[in-house]
């Protein structure tokens, strides 16, 4: 099945919108009747929503599952494009991560993981370029600067921010957490000029905005040391937790098993090419019309919609005024992150840094296709931003920016011009957790808001997505309690 989603290019093929996928659902809606009233609508067909709608349908509920895209996976997905698939956005997990990797023995997938990286041939270097040229590292040098220089961001405290974010996975911020959400990377870095070399300094910066997606000035420096906890406060643990481990299969084939076993239940009704458009829940169900003016109604929602988008569903009675704010307000990650396939074999091993100038910030050797040839990942964002469809000849001289190449082919998916996500995983401002985190969580009446945008440990990530999409089935769970059937 073809998405309508995603691009790719070739030099035979041109440019093309809407990429295969195994996450595409055919037929696309099993609803049989208009007037079933369900137990619970799930808006939103992304980690967060499928989670949602299987623990739910699971439990006895009958489950309606409503999704604006024709496939399941929301930010997380993967092209099947001549027997590879290119991951168009959440891609790495990793066994500690406890959300995501319960599920991944829950389908027994543990052993259907392969590690990005193959440091073993050809240019098996640390490609760092800047204005003033270009620098070769082994991986080992890399991991050296790289900790230096994030050891010294981090260091607030004497102990790599330990004392900061001792707790990761608590909701509560403490004063000192709050002061640090108020400052941003760049007020950070100006802490510390002196103490950086140049080398650090192009190293520290480029992995931030790898992080963020933003720039400095617009990258909380709180969140920033909450990944580095999150990560056992070091470089390694960095690599292991966010860039390391993916699906051999992509993300699309472990979605897959979420919407199957939810189907499996018999509870499951759903609809995808359904872009919702209001929400009526005033009394004590809720009404649902999609832009088509299609009309369901249940007795609670899970609203799995993200923070950048939440602002373009009608909410009647309105949003309340602070998670509303935090909506207009939104996270700030524009990532562009772009596939190359290439025929240069011997850039399988490299990993690079190209910054502040170029459009790709980051880039490594991701795999092997099929063909044989290279697959590079790289990401840029809202530095130097750019939209890869815009002008090919420009994404293409960005992936030169790390090494000379010979590009056979584009894939990536424009998440900045994504209507129902405008952006891509959640990176936040200055201030926006210190003010909204509490208010982006809280219910109203019917409604519970879940999405990894807010989840409390790992936070814009799949695991955030299960760890939100748990505790929103648990909570309507809970308004049953007591019916016959649970
Ligand atoms: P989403 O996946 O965004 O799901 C929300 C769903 O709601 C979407 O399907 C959307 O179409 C739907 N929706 C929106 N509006 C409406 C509407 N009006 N009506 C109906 N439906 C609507 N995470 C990792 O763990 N590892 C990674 O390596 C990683 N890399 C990433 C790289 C990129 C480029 C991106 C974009 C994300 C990455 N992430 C990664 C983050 C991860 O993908 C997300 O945090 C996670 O998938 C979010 O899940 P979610 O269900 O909370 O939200």
């Amino acid at each position: 099945m073809t998405s309508k989603d995603g691009y790719s290019w070739t030099e035979a093929q041109g440019l093309r919108a809407g990429v295969p996928s195994i996450g595409v659902i055919e037929p696309p809606t099993n609803v049989k009747s208009a007037d079933t009233v369900y137990d619970v609508i799930v808006v939103g067909a992304g980690y967060c929503g499928l989670t949602a709608a299987r623990d739910a349908s699971l439990a006895g509920l009958k489950v309606l599952l409503l999704e604006a895209r024709d496939r399941i996976g929301g930010r997380s997905w993967s092209s099947n494009i001549e027997g590879y698939p290119y991951e168009m956005g959440g891609t790495w997990v990793f066994w500690g991560q406890a959300n995501v990797w319960r599920e991944i023995a829950r389908y027994g997938m543990q052993d259907e993981l392969e590690i990005s990286y193959d440091f073993s041939r050809g240019i098996n270097k640390y490609l760092l370029s800047s204005p003033q040229g270009v620098q070769t590292f082994t991986h080992e040098e890399e991991d050296a600067l790289m900790q230096s220089a994030l050891a010294k961001l981090v260091n607030v405290d004497g102990c790599l921010g330990r004392t900061v974010v001792p707790f990761p996975h608590s909701g509560v911020l403490t004063p000192e957490a709050r002061k640090y959400d108020h400052m941003s990377v760049a007020d950070r870095l100006a802490e510390i000029k002196n103490d950086l070399t140049p080398n650090e300094r192009l190293c520290a910066e480029a992995f931030v905005l790898l992080c963020s997606g933003g720039t400095l000035e617009t990258t909380s420096f709180y969140e920033f040391l909450h990944w580095w906890a999150l990560s056992g406060y070091s470089y390694e643990g960095c690599i292991d937790y966010l860039v390391k481990y993916k699906f051999r299969g992509g993300q699309s084939s472990f979605a897959i098993r979420f919407f199957r076993e939810a189907l499996a239940s018999g509870n499951l009704t759903y609809a995808f090419n359904s872009p919702v458009a209001n929400i009526q829940h005033g009394g004590d169900s809720v009404q649902i019309t999609t832009r088509a003016g299609k009309t369901y109604k249940a007795a609670k929602m899970i609203c799995a919609i993200p923070l950048n988008v939440l602002n373009d569903v009608a909410f009647d009675p309105p949003l309340a005024p602070g998670r509303k704010a935090a909506a207009t307000t939104g996270h700030v990650n524009q990532c562009v992150k772009v596939h190359a396939e290439i025929s240069d074999r011997d850039l399988r091993s490299f990993t690079g840094i190209s910054y502040p100038h170029n459009g790709l910030l980051y880039g490594f050797g991701d795999g092997t296709t099929p063909a044989g040839n290279t697959h590079v990942v790289a990401f840029g964002g809202q530095h130097n931003h750019f939209h890869p469809e815009e002008n090919l000849e420009h994404t293409k001289a960005a992936f030169q920016g790390f090494a000379p190449m010979s590009i056979q082919r584009l894939v990536f998916h424009n998440w900045s011009r994504d209507e129902f996500a405008k952006g891509a995983w959640f990176f936040p401002a200055p201030g926006l957790l210190a003010t909204h985190l509490k208010d982006m969580r809280a219910r109203e009446r019917n409604i519970v808001f879940a999405c990894s945008d807010w989840a409390l440990g790992w936070r814009s990530f799949i695991d955030g997505a299960i760890e939100e999409g748990t505790r929103a089935a648990i909570t309507v769970r809970g308004d049953f309690a007591g019916r016959a059937k649970l």
